[in-house]
């Protein structure tokens, strides 16, 4: 017997409501778009949360801090529909700013126990040279937060949603951005949705930037297919929430 016996890879195809959190408003559908936009065609729910703002990437420095917001969450909204996004939730911690890693915890938590995902979709905060602490604290906390729901004595942020909860069944914990994959995800039908998806994203990306990016992606999707059977993949660590704490 092996541990990847007692433990397998959970099977990413058996989620049916799947929580999405990241950083910044674009990470999700940059990272898993493709495979996201599949998951919900064959039925699954797919929520989106955000951590922070995202104001800092706003390209037009002479937006308000409202109009701006309104605009990040418009192209998010048109994203959304393309990847069959069924419901958006933010946080609106300060991007790039200070703040508490354990108020992002506890809202995390209070998300976790009301939504009752069975997948969660997270940025790897253990990826290699990451330099953004927004990444390392959302991947982090919501690393502890899947961890954790089930442990009622540790507070979400929202008493009513703790008093409500009964704990429930996270099958896996799904890392994107990250440089230890175990499963690449097949994204081969769904790469014109994730450009299109990532094509909204205009408040962030001047059309030279998001040029950029879709060239970038398309040839990193098709790098880390090599040696599939499918031209273009998503990279991502794929875990059992058991395998989250002290590596077994
Ligand atoms: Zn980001």
């Amino acid at each position: 017997m092996t541990i990847e016996t007692i433990l397998p890879i959970p099977d990413i195809f058996s989620a049916k409501r799947i929580l999405c959190i990241q950083p910044h408003y674009d990470d999700n559908d940059i990272a898993a778009a493709g495979i996201l936009t599949q998951l919900a065609q064959k039925g699954a729910e797919v929520f989106y949360l955000t951590v922070t703002n995202d104001l800092m990437g706003v390209v037009d420095s002479s937006l308000s801090d409202d109009d701006a917001a309104e605009a990040l969450k418009r192209d998010q909204f048109a994203a959304a529909k393309i990847v069959g996004v069924k419901e958006q939730y933010w946080l609106g911690y300060p991007d790039a700013g200070e703040y508490d890693y354990f108020a992002v915890r506890r809202d995390l938590l209070k998300y976790i126990r009301m939504l009752k995902p069975d997948f969660v979709f997270t940025c790897d905060p253990w990826l290699t040279y990451e330099g953004h602490r927004d990444h390392i604290q959302t991947g982090l906390a919501a690393s502890e937060a899947v961890m954790f729901a089930g442990l009622t004595k540790i507070a979400s942020s929202d008493p009513k949603v703790d008093s409500a909860y009964e704990p429930h069944d996270i099958n896996g914990i799904a890392f994107y951005f990250t440089r230890e994959p175990n499963f690449i995800a097949d994204i081969s039908s769904t790469w014109e949705e994730k450009i299109g998806a990532l094509r909204c994203y205009e408040a962030q990306f001047d059309p030279q930037g998001l040029d950029q990016l879709v060239t970038a992606l398309d040839a990193k999707s098709q790098q880390v297919a090599q040696g599939q059977a499918f031209p273009r993949g998503e990279p991502l660590k794929v875990l059992n929430t058991s395998a989250l704490h002290v590596g077994i």
